[in-house]
């Protein structure tokens, strides 16, 4: 996980008032975005970028991505359909 700000990977998370930053941190570290996606189902979460002060909802995040992702699936194929297409010609 990485802050869509800076892009800094040294991050704090709260979850209703009590710090879980250490873990979240230890998660980033080792690639923990299975342990961050599992965060996201319990919600109340904020995540607090200790570079640039930066606060975000993860589960927003993850949200944006996956749209992101699926948007750009979806324009590589349209792209393939046309190249087939052209090529019929
Ligand atoms: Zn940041």
């Amino acid at each position: 996980m990485k802050c869509p700000k800076c892009k800094g990977t040294n991050l704090s998370a709260q979850k209703r008032g009590f710090g879980i930053g250490k873990a979240l941190v230890g998660a980033a570290a080792t690639g923990g975005v299975g342990l961050a996606a599992g965060f996201i189902g319990s919600n109340k979460i904020k995540v607090h970028c200790l570079k640039c002060g930066h606060k975000w909802d993860p589960t927003t995040q993850a949200k944006a991505e996956e749209a992101e992702r699926k948007r750009i699936k979806r324009e590589r194929s349209d792209a393939r359909w046309a190249e087939r297409k052209a090529q019929r010609k």
